[in-house]
């Protein structure tokens, strides 16, 4: 017989290319997180220490643009192991404003940074720096998403009206009343 863990929704969240506002604004839910973590099981996030997005997660909670080979990388892996992937904010849901990065120089500024600059001692550019994309792209230009979450950040009551329809097993789409832009 399953135990009371084993029920429990599996939730993660994610922190791309984006300012960490969005998770802060789920912190914000202040005491409704104290009866969100009697429902979720929190499998992966940057509030805690897991190394590696794991399979079975039901809903992912995505702050953050994708900027880079690292970010790609995740997005397609949590992408291939959720059932309901959430863009979390105006970031993920548009690029915002890390989508106006990435067209500068960005070879020379890591050339200038790490090559020419003083070395960090173990540090190698090549082997350690994520490659940048060309382009800061929303989530939902590298893989389906299933609910957008806009805001900057999103209101805390959004995220919680969201998050607590999603573990139910709701569908669902933010209400016009709900709505607020950064
Ligand atoms: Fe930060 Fe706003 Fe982007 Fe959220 S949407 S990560 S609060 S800049």
């Amino acid at each position: 017989m399953p135990g009371v863990e084993d029920q429990k929704i599996r939730l993660a969240t994610v922190w791309l290319s984006g300012c960490s506002g969005c998770h802060m604004s789920f912190l914000d839910m202040d005491e409704h997180l104290l009866e969100l973590q009697k429902l979720v099981h929190l499998v992966f996030s940057p509030l805690a220490d897991h190394k590696c997005f794991p399979e079975g997660v039901d809903v992912v909670l995505v702050e953050g643009a994708v900027a880079n080979t690292e970010h790609l990388a995740l997005a397609q892996t949590l992408r291939r192991r959720s059932r309901v992937v959430v863009a979390l904010g105006d970031c993920a849901v548009t690029g915002n404003v890390p989508a106006l990065r990435n067209r500068l120089d960005s070879e020379g500024l890591l050339q200038a940074v790490y090559a020419d600059g003083e070395r960090l001692p173990g540090l190698d550019p090549q082997g350690e720096v994520p490659q940048l994309l060309p382009s800061v792209l929303p989530l939902h230009r590298v893989i389906p998403v299933d609910v957008f979450l806009p805001g900057c950040p999103p209101a805390p009551q959004s995220i919680q009206a969201a998050v607590g329809a999603l573990i139910q097993g709701e569908s669902f789409v933010l209400p016009e009343s709900m709505r607020r832009f950064g």
